[in-house]
């Protein structure tokens, strides 16, 4: 099924468009110390292999900028310059280079600081993201009563409003909390209405392991109900690691559709096989094919041939057999010893004709 996508405006960020309709972009942020420039490279060059699409850097002093501008030379992904409190850092990373800078309004010293930095960056055609935190929401007088998704999207919208009075509409917008459910009702808050893309993300969502269920539920959320335009995963871990996750959740809402795609079963007292190998030998030995068609590795008669009827090739299990299904129609039924190698055989018989 293909989910309808909230309508959102272009914005270029170098070679990348965010919104518009354009694929949802993964993006990761640099952990590396901002004057080693060799291993801010090895970060970036890993994660443009691994499919990123856009990379953040923290430019936290002057110090960085000169670091920051030998990347932009290097890096085969545009560049946001990572900003917060000083407005001559984000002017200094335009100058260097970024195709985008993030800052969070909140956190400037005042609208004349804001202003500089919008002229900066009209003047380069560079973008800025608006980035509300959780962290840092603009603290309002007799209004400390709101609760946090209404401050940060009041807040969001409030910035937005005051930095496109400038003429500048190369905006990216972010309303980031630590939990799920105030970043899914932040971003729902404001969806409807701005059309500027969406950068989704949970913030200081912690470890991988933590992180990656928060940031299912708070990222994917919105993003099966077609907001979002840009996605970050953000892990107390490597660039690396934020990158896969960002890929796999973009596959899980069917945002990517780029490989194999296994459909098995959890097996129960009925599987008369060892599914979970067949499953773990088909994903592994099909992973190279880069088409997006459906396998399913089903456990026994009661779900299994109509699941495996509904994918591209299928097996599913009996007592010590598969039966073997492509394109909704029963084959032929197979032995367990060599239902490996014909569904394999199946499928990339199949990957060689499909057509994009
Ligand atoms: S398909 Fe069969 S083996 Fe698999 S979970 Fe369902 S009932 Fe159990």
């Amino acid at each position: 099924m293909t989910l309808p996508r909230r309508k959102s405006r272009p914005v270029k960020v170098g070679n990348l468009i965010i919104g518009g309709g354009a694929p949802v972009s993964v993006q990761t942020m640099v952990k590396a110390s901002p004057d080693d420039i060799n291993a801010i490279m090895a970060q970036i060059n890993e994660a443009a292999e691994l499919g990123c699409n856009l990379i953040r850097l923290a430019i936290p002093n002057r110090a960085a900028l000169q670091p920051f501008a030998e990347v932009k030379r290097q890096s085969p992904l545009p560049l946001v310059a990572d900003i917060h409190f000083n407005e001559h850092l984000a002017i200094g990373a335009i100058e260097a280079g970024a195709d985008k800078v993030r800052i969070n309004p909140g956190n400037m010293k005042d609208w004349e600081a804001i202003t500089a930095v919008v002229k900066a960056a009209q003047q380069a055609g560079a973008a800025i993201r608006i980035g509300v935190n959780s962290g840092s929401i603009r603290p309002r007088k007799g209004e400390d009563n709101r609760d946090l998704a209404t401050a940060l999207s009041e807040d969001a919208l409030y910035y937005l409003e005051r930095i496109e009075a400038m003429g500048f509409d190369q905006i990216v917008v972010s309303l980031k909390a630590s939990d799920a459910p105030t970043t899914i009702a932040a971003n729902l808050a404001v969806a409807g209405k701005m059309d500027y893309p969406l950068h989704l993300g949970v913030t200081a969502a912690g470890p991988e392991e933590d992180s990656i269920l928060k940031s299912a539920i708070g990222v994917g959320g919105l993003l099966a109900q077609g907001i979002g335009d840009t996605i970050r995963l953000s892990f107390t871990g490597s660039p690396a690691a934020e990158v896969r996750a960002g890929k796999e959740l973009l596959r899980a809402v069917g945002l990517l559709r780029d490989r194999v795609e296994i459909i098995s079963c959890p097996t129960c007292g009925r599987c008369q096989v060892d599914l979970q190998e067949m499953a773990a030998q088909a994903k592994a030995r099909l992973a190279h094919i880069r088409k997006p068609l459906k396998v399913a590795v089903m456990g026994c008669e009661v779900n299994g041939p109509g699941e495996a009827a509904e994918c591209d090739v299928g097996i599913a299990a009996g007592k010590g057999k598969y039966a073997l299904f492509r394109d909704g129609k029963l084959l032929k039924t197979i032995t367990e010893t060599e239902a490996l190698d014909v569904l394999c055989a199946e499928v990339e018989a199949l990957a060689e004709k499909f057509d994009d």
